[in-house]
């Protein structure tokens, strides 16, 4: 059998890259963008800046709003033999971003998909966090409306697994408040902010004190947010 330096074969190759620090990029995932045929990106100018520089393959759009009708057309590339790497802004294809009816449309038709890991901030939070990682729920970006996400966070108020989130900028320290508010002040949390960046800020406490650290520093960039289960101390 050849190996894959040898012969890329036909796959769609679900490639992960940088959530920050751009030297994250793996060797092997800069050996396969340099040659496949074709490279699906949600931002084509923000990806040229992270492909290596022997990549010479086209870059079509595949983002949240055509990802739909450009799903058939990538599994239709692969079904003709192409090589067609699918990658994002950051991180994992498929986590909170495009990817998933790629791979549907693909894995629909019986065609190779093939991870090629890289970053993923969830992942990363967790096991810089402190917290519990033996069991989780991942979910994605929270409603921005104030009783819907208090909503979620009471049904999983017993739940016996760390709950991790997406935050934005905007709405983290209200996403704070409403953890004190429906779990109590003394429930653990994590904010991991920046994550392999300059200004990375891990704050793992009692969600009061983490609220508070949070308000007192800046409140710009990426989150994650982790949520301890019921009594866990730290
Ligand atoms: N696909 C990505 C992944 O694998 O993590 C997630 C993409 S999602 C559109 C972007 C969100 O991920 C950000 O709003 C933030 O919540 C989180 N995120 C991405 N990069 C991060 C970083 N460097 N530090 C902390 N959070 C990050």
């Amino acid at each position: 059998m050849q190996t894959e330096e040898e012969s890329l074969p036909p796959a769609l190759y679900v490639v992960g890259t940088p959530i920050g620090n751009r030297a994250e990029l793996s060797p092997r995932a800069a050996a396969i963008l340099s040659r496949v045929d074709v490279i699906a990106c949600e931002d084509t100018r923000h990806t040229r800046r992270i492909l290596p520089e022997d990549t010479d393959a086209p870059l079509i759009p595949c983002h949240e709003h055509n990802e739909n009708t450009v799903a058939p057309a990538l599994a239709e590339r692969v079904a003709r033999g192409e090589r067609v790497a699918l990658v994002t802004d950051a991180g994992m294809p498929g986590i909170s971003d495009p990817g998933f009816r790629a791979v549907r449309a693909c894995r629909a038709r019986g065609l190779a998909v093939t991870p090629v890991s890289g970053p993923c901030a969830l992942v990363d939070a967790l096991a810089v966090s402190g917290l519990p990682t033996d069991a989780f729920l991942f979910l994605g970006f929270l409603p921005p409306k104030t009783a819907a996400r208090r909503r979620i966070f009471t049904e999983h108020a017993d739940a016996p697994y760390t709950l991790v989130f997406y935050e934005s900028t905007h709405r983290i320290l209200k996403a704070l408040a409403d953890i004190e508010e429906t779990l109590g002040k003394e429930r653990c949390v994590c904010v991991a902010r920046e994550l392999t960046k300059r200004h990375e800020t891990v704050v793992t406490a009692p969600v009061a004190a983490a609220r508070e650290a949070v308000a007192r520093g800046s409140q710009k960039g990426e989150f994650v947010v982790l949520v301890a289960k019921k009594d866990y101390v730290l």
